[in-house]
């Protein structure tokens, strides 16, 4: 997420994205030692610093211990139409939009910490390259660790290459440093991104140099539960830990936790799947749209979920997922994964199916059938599709404005936050036992 100035642009859990597609007028491409510059209307010399500032963090990560990408890629907007944003794909690219290259001149001009937040956001990746699966992870967790960290690189950062570095406005930038952060942390009332990155800060001072690559290591291994996460993220936290810090890490876990862990509570409703042969063999597609898409979004920190009732009394199970939807983004898909949750209707999650992020087709945006195993649903219950987007590459979902009331924008087991704007384009297709036809005699 954005983060050039830290805590104080941070703005909501939930960021939409409405529009990933890149002006591609006076694309310039620059191809520098371990970073390639993309940048639109940007003078070379600007497009140099920002790799060679870039190049330079990605070294202090590195030798810190964390798994970087050998080639970081940046893309850079310029242009009246391109207000001032920073954010990454947590993996090997960053992107930055700016309004014209004086919006590269020091904070105390611009208000914008471009240094830092070069720094900031390779902190996310640094993290999110090997702590994959994170959805226990507040945002206040993610984004304290990014500002802690990003503050800690730039130090290291200004340490090795001096105020030179940052040619479009040399400045001693040290103060967007560490310094920042005990200033802000010497707040009356520090926010929650400054909180945790003050508890990540300690965590870092009592485990020891290097240690917090392996500690998202740990619990990336843990295989944690977001239901119950608590246990399994201490264990992993004490266990490749000196034994004589264990009463100081159990303190600092004590004060963290509550501010860095969301448990996504399942559903009182388990799992039951049946075998396909003792359904009735025509699914009802429940089709609540009007087959006319009125927008598209992509999501990310969220999902995309909808609430239905099932057609009438009696047992009724999924057998599939139908979803209006466009893939954006390269050609080729990237190698991951988004999930298809079956949650009640509460949005807690009953089941999950992962599938290939290149079942959506790439594109204009079309009908799509997921197959699920055969699986019991509640009366009411809730379909999401959660795809962990980024501005390069995600999956615009459609939204219909025929209806509304029926929709969430809320990953599962999350507190439920209904979209406003109308309902997504989701059918789901049921099946009922086909001995409930032998006991109705009718339907
Ligand atoms: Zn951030």
């Amino acid at each position: 997420m954005a983060g050039f100035s830290g805590p104080n642009l941070l703005v909501a859990v939930v960021v939409v994205i409405l529009l990933a597609v890149h002006a591609r007028a006076a694309d310039q491409v620059l191809h520098l030692d371990r970073v390639t510059v993309h940048a639109t209307d940007l003078p070379e010399p600007d497009a140099r610093a920002l790799a060679a500032t870039l190049a330079a963090a990605r070294d202090v990560y590195t030798a810190l211990g964390f798994d970087m990408p050998d080639k970081i890629t940046l893309h850079v907007q310029c242009g009246p139409d391109h207000p001032t944003r920073l954010s990454t794909d947590g993996h090997s690219s960053v992107t930055l939009s700016i309004k014209s290259p004086k919006a590269l001149a020091r904070p105390a001009k611009t208000g914008a910490f471009h240094l830092y937040g070069l720094c900031h956001e390779l902190g996310h990746v640094g993290m999110y390259r090997t702590l994959k699966e994170r959805d226990w992870m507040t945002t206040p967790a993610a984004e304290g660790w990014a500002h802690y960290v990003g503050g800690v690189v730039v130090d290291r950062v200004h340490a090795k290459h001096g105020e030179a570095l940052w040619t479009p406005d040399p400045y001693d930038y040290r103060t967007d440093g560490t310094a920042r952060l005990a200033r802000q942390l010497a707040a009356k009332s520090p926010d929650d991104v400054t909180r945790a990155a003050g508890l990540w800060q300690q965590l870092d001072a009592l485990l020891g140099p290097e240690q917090m690559p392996k500690l998202f290591a740990a619990w990336q291994a843990a295989k944690v539960d977001p239901a119950k996460p608590h246990g399994a993220l201490l264990a992993a936290l004490l266990s490749g830990s000196d034994p004589a810090k264990k009463p100081a890490l159990e303190a600092w876990w004590k004060s963290a936790a509550p501010l860095f862990v969301q448990p996504r509570p399942a559903s009182d409703f388990k799992p039951a799947t049946i075998d396909p042969k003792l359904l009735e063999p025509d699914p009802v597609t429940l089709k609540p749209d009007d087959d006319a898409p009125d927008g598209k979004k992509s999501i990310a920190g969220g999902a995309h979920a909808r609430t239905f009732a099932t057609p009438a009394p009696g047992q009724w199970y999924l057998r599939a997922v139908h979803v209006h939807a466009g893939r954006y983004g390269p050609a080729q898909a990237p190698n991951t994964q988004f999930d298809l949750t079956l949650c009640d209707k509460d949005n807690r999650p009953i089941i999950t199916w992962k599938h290939p992020y290149k079942l959506v087709p790439r594109g204009q945006s079309q009908w799509l059938r997921i197959e699920t195993p055969p699986t019991l649903v509640p009366d009411s219950f809730t379909v999401t599709l959660t795809f962990r987007p980024t501005a390069q590459s995600g999956v615009f979902v459609s939204l219909d404005t025929s209806t509304n009331g029926h929709s969430l924008s809320s990953p599962p087991g999350a507190k439920p936050a209904p979209l406003a704007a109308g309902d997504w384009m989701l059918r789901p297709d049921l099946s009922r036992p086909k001995a409930a036809d032998a006991l109705s005699g009718q339907q």
